[in-house]
This record gives C-alpha cells, sequence and structure tokens, in this order.
C-alpha cells in the first residue's frame, strides 16, 4: 500500500513544477543538440563527419556508434514529440478547454514524470555516476584477474557473454534481495513503458552493479579496452528494449525472439503478472535466462500490465523513488527479533516471518499449478528428455521411474506449445 497516500499537497505541486522544468530543460537541450548535429553535418563535420571521418582511419566501430546514436536519440524524440502531437489530437474531440490540457498533463506525467526527474537526479549527482566509479574502482580489482584474453573477434563474444552474466547475477539480485529491490523497484514502477523508462534507475543501484560488472569481467579475464564497446552495446541495446508498444506493437522482432532479448521479452520483465514476474534477467542475449530457468516469452493470452505490485500512483516521485526504502524500514522496525529483522532485509521482496506465498517465486508457482503448460521452454523439455533417458537406462520399470520424476520436479512433462 503507499505510504504517502497523504502526503501533503504542496508536495506535489513542488514535484510537478520541477517536473516542468526539467521536462522543458532537458527536452531543449536534446533537441537543440540533436538540430545542431545535424546543421552541422552540412559542412561535413556533425553526424555526416562523425560516420565517414573514422572510415579513413578504419575505425569503423566509431562510425557504428555514431548511426546508433543518432538511432537512439532519433528514437527517445519521436517517442516523446509524437506521443504529445497524439494527446492533443486524441482529447481535442472530447473534453474542451482548461480540462483538456489538465488531461493531457497528467498522461505526460504517468509517461514521464519518473524518467525525467530520475535523470535530474544523476545529473545533480554526476560524482556518483556508473562510469566514474568504474573507472576509479577498476585498477583496485585487478589482483584477482585468473588471466587476460586477447583481442582477437571471438573474444568479443566471449567478452560479450561475461557481460550478459553480471548482467544477470546483479539483477536477478536485484529482484530477489529486498534492499537490493529497494534500489530496483524505481524502474519497474513506471506502468508505462517508453524509451525513456531506461533512465529511471535509483541513482545507488551503479554502486552494486559496478561492483558486480568489474569482479565478474576482471575475474574471467576481460580486457579493460573492450569494457567500453561491450557496456555501449549493452546500455543501447537495454534502451530499445523499452520501446513503447505505440512505436513498436508487436515487439516479438521475428526470428530474432529465438536468439536476442526482444522488446517483448522486457515487457514481460516488467509485467506484474505471476507468470511474468521475476523472468528475463539479461539485456540481449537470452543465454543465461534459459540457463538458469529465468527466460519467459510473451505469451499473446496473458495481458502485461506494467508496474510493482503494490498500489502506487506512478505520479507520485517520492512514493516512487523511496516508497521501497521507507516500506523496509518500517517492516525492520516492527520484526519482534533480531533474526527476522535481518531476514526482512536479506530475504526477496514479499517476505514475511509467518509464510512466504508472495514472494514471486511461489506466486509464479501457484500460477503454474493450474496452468502447467505456460512456464514450458525449451530448456524444461530438454531437462525432461535428460531425465526420462537416464530413467530409461536404469533397470527399474520405464513407467514408474517416469511418473516419480515427474512428481519431484518442477518442470512439467507435457508438450510445449512454443519452443523458445
Ligand atoms: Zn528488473
Ligand atoms: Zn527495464
Amino acid at each position: 500500500m503507499s505510504f504517502t497516500k497523504k502526503l501533503n499537497i504542496n508536495w506535489r505541486i513542488i514535484e510537478n513544477v520541477i517536473f516542468v522544468f526539467a521536462f522543458g530543460f532537458i527536452m531543449y537541450k536534446l533537441i537543440s543538440d540533436y538540430w545542431l548535429y545535424i546543421y552541422h553535418s552540412v559542412k561535413g563535420k556533425g553526424f555526416i563527419g562523425d560516420v565517414i571521418d573514422p572510415i579513413s582511419t578504419r575505425d569503423y566501430y566509431k562510425s557504428v556508434i555514431a548511426i546508433i546514436v543518432m538511432l537512439n536519440v532519433t528514437c527517445v524524440l519521436w517517442e516523446i514529440l509524437s506521443l504529445i502531437i497524439l494527446l492533443l489530437k486524441q482529447e481535442s474531440g472530447n473534453i474542451t478547454g482548461h480540462g483538456k490540457y489538465k488531461l493531457i498533463f497528467k498522461k505526460v506525467l504517468v509517461n514521464y514524470k519518473p524518467s525525467f526527474l530520475a535523470l535530474l537526479i544523476v545529473e545533480l549527482l554526476p560524482k556518483l555516476f556508473l562510469i566514474h566509479m568504474f573507472w576509479i574502482w577498476l585498477p583496485h580489482f585487478q589482483k584477482i584477474r585468473l588471466f587476460t584474453i586477447n583481442l582477437k573477434w571471438y573474444s568479443w563474444i566471449y567478452a560479450y557473454l561475461c557481460l550478459e552474466l553480471a548482467v544477470w547475477v546483479y539483477h536477478f539480485g536485484l529482484h530477489r534481495v529486498r534492499f537490493l529491490w529497494c534500489l530496483h523497484a524505481p524502474h519497474h514502477s513506471p506502468t508505462e513503458l517508453n524509451l525513456t523508462v531506461n533512465w529511471v534507475n535509483f541513482f545507488a543501484e551503479g554502486y552494486y552493479s559496478t561492483l558486480v560488472y568489474i569482479v565478474i569481467l576482471t575475474l574471467f579475464g576481460i580486457n579493460p579496452v573492450m569494457f567500453v564497446t561491450i557496456m555501449f552495446i549493452s546500455t543501447t541495446w537495454g534502451t530499445f528494449a523499452h520501446i513503447s508498444e505505440r512505436a513498436l506493437k508487436n515487439g516479438k522482432l521475428g526470428i530474432l525472439q529465438y536468439l536476442i532479448i526482444t522488446p517483448a521479452h522486457h515487457r514481460v520483465h516488467h509485467a506484474k503478472h505471476p507468470l511474468y514476474i521475476d523472468r528475463n534477467f539479461a539485456t540481449a542475449v537470452p543465454l543465461w535466462d534459459w540457463i538458469f530457468g529465468t527466460l519467459q516469452p510473451f505469451k499473446e493470452d496473458i495481458r502485461a500490465d506494467y508496474g510493482i505490485s503494490r498500489e502506487l500512483d506512478v505520479t507520485n516521485f517520492f512514493d516512487l523513488y523511496f516508497g521501497e526504502i521507507v516500506l523496509l524500514y518500517r517492516d525492520v522496525k516492527n520484526a519482534r527479533t533480531l533474526k527476522n529483522k535481518f531476514l526482512h532485509i536479506v530475504m526477496p521482496p514479499g517476505w514475511e516471518p509467518a509464510c512466504s506465498a508472495k514472494t514471486a517465486s511461489a506466486l509464479r508457482r501457484d500460477f503454474l499449478k493450474t496452468n502447467p503448460a505456460l512456464g514450458i521452454t525449451s530448456r524444461n523439455r530438454i531437462l525432461s528428455a535428460i531425465k526420462f533417458r537416464s530413467k530409461m537406462d536404469t533397470p527399474a520399470p520405464v513407467q514408474a521411474s517416469f511418473a516419480s520424476s515427474a512428481a519431484g520436479s518442477s518442470v512439467p512433462l507435457e508438450p510445449a506449445g512454443e519452443i523458445v
């Protein structure tokens, strides 16, 4: 439940005023920089210069980066401006005058207040920004390096898979440890997905994610010169995965859905349905989700309503940003024993001393009891086949072994409707 229901109305007005200034300033900067970047192309500089110049020095990756950044910013601007134009067109027929603009403002708040205010906080705290910490911390972890890989093409694939492992590990932790969830909940609070949702991060989440990145990438011998490129790919694709349904309706990307994490996969990650909750932790490659059993495809007949499971007005930024921290503080304060105080901090969200029925794992398990086929992936089918094969090889009666295996396993044995 919302802890700031009675929050002073004046505070909400102050929040909205700050949002209007942040929205106006950031949009002005984005549009003017974007226009100047294109305008300078006429003189062979700007965007055209950034794409053409690196070709002469064979730094092709710089050209690719320039194109990707351009596409990214174009999509963000198009998504925001087209929504405002759409709202102006849609609402004008129904409500007139002051009421019309009030409704439009409310919809802009729902879509963009969390992202612009979260971005403002990160901008006001530049020393806490991830990339700064990354380079400051990196030298201190060099001793844990097991080896260092070369820069051949296959090493880049290895490096990216290690990065994805780091993403899976830190993201899984953010969802399964309550005090880490306090840092990640703002990102999951928006009820509408769009590219700017990638900006909604509690600033302190960067400390934790940077630590996991550095430990895993250094331990597995990733050459530091690879860090910037592989993290750029990850961040860019991570942003694209939040694209709105208005801009990309289906989001499955055809056959690519079997090879990479698509916007449809990440929509599942943001959805609060028991089937979808705590699934698809990866950014671009579904390998680790597949191996660790957390991959869940989007199902056409299961709606993806976004947000977190508690009651929350997404335009209440204070609640969105600090709400989970306050609620954790209250639970720890009210816990009767020292052990329970500690468990509240480290157990998954939804855990209570008396029962764990409201954790994501329990909710999903209960849902799959009545809908087992919905949770099946190709991993389940392979594991079932291996178990079946091993039972076949034993002298025990096949049918009896198969039945006991199914009863003792959380892996359903019914045929899957979709291979993932
Ligand atoms: Zn998440
Ligand atoms: Zn996300």
